[in-house]
């Protein structure tokens, strides 16, 4: 019998053809999957650049209440506190030393607060140097106290290293239960943060008959 030898036969086999048309379904899968890998990396960056604050990583307000909405309504029952803070005399940190360095004070204090709060608490920059916690992690009244002390603490003896020597700073904070309506709450904790501030500053201020029911 002949068999039918060379190229031409070769190149019109089923084989060869098949051959083809996988790898071309093969490039095209692969460029799919780039394409929707690389609009989903945009869509993350979109939607940080939405919900973060750009100088501290924080939250922004947008980004702190939609994060609150998912997480009280994931678990409505889940005891938590709210604390807002708001760095003392920082006007005056700016005026002395340059807004470069507030901004860099503003950035030591959002890290030095990751460092001691817990993964699932909130963080969020609601004004220039104003910022709200919401506390998830701890099971007690107690519990939150403390946190907010090693907070206002630690933000007392971290150093700002962008100037020398170093310069310390501090803030004030007030310290509430979580409840709804959740205006009402942060109007709550902010009167607490007003206390801290006429009680001398660098203190964290709270309604104990408020917060006796929940320790
Ligand atoms: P108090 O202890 O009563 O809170 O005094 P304060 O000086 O901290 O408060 P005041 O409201 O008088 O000043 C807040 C300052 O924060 C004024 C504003 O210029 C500064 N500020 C707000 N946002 C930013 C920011 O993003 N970067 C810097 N460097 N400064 C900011
Ligand atoms: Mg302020
Ligand atoms: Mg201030």
């Amino acid at each position: 019998p002949q068999f039918p030898t060379g190229t031409a036969h070769f190149n019109s086999s089923i084989f060869w053809l098949t051959l083809q048309v996988s790898l071309l379904v093969f490039v095209i899968l692969l460029a799919v999957v780039n394409i929707i890998a690389t609009l989903l990396d945009h869509i993350d960056i979109l939607r940080k650049e939405r919900d973060e604050d750009g100088l501290t990583n924080c939250l922004n307000r947008r980004g702190f209440f939609t994060t609150l909405q998912h997480i009280t309504s994931d678990n409505p029952n889940q005891r938590r506190y709210i604390l807002l803070a708001d760095l003392d005399h920082f006007k005056a940190i700016n005026d002395t030393y340059g807004h470069a360095v507030g901004d860099e004070i503003l950035r030591l204090f959002a890290s030095t607060a990751r460092k001691i709060l817990a993964k699932e608490d909130i963080i969020g920059r609601i004004g220039g140097e104003e910022f709200i916690f919401i506390l998830n992690s701890p099971c007690s009244a107690q519990h939150a106290i403390e946190l907010a002390n090693k907070l206002r603490q630690a933000i007392s003896t971290a150093k700002c290293t962008a100037v020398s020597p170093a310069i310390s700073f501090t803030a004030s904070f007030g310290l509430s239960p979580f409840y709804t309506p959740i205006d009402t709450a942060i109007q709550q904790a902010d009167n607490f943060l007003y206390c801290a501030k006429n009680s001398g500053r660098n203190n964290v201020s709270v309604n104990p008959s408020l917060l006796k029911s929940h320790i």
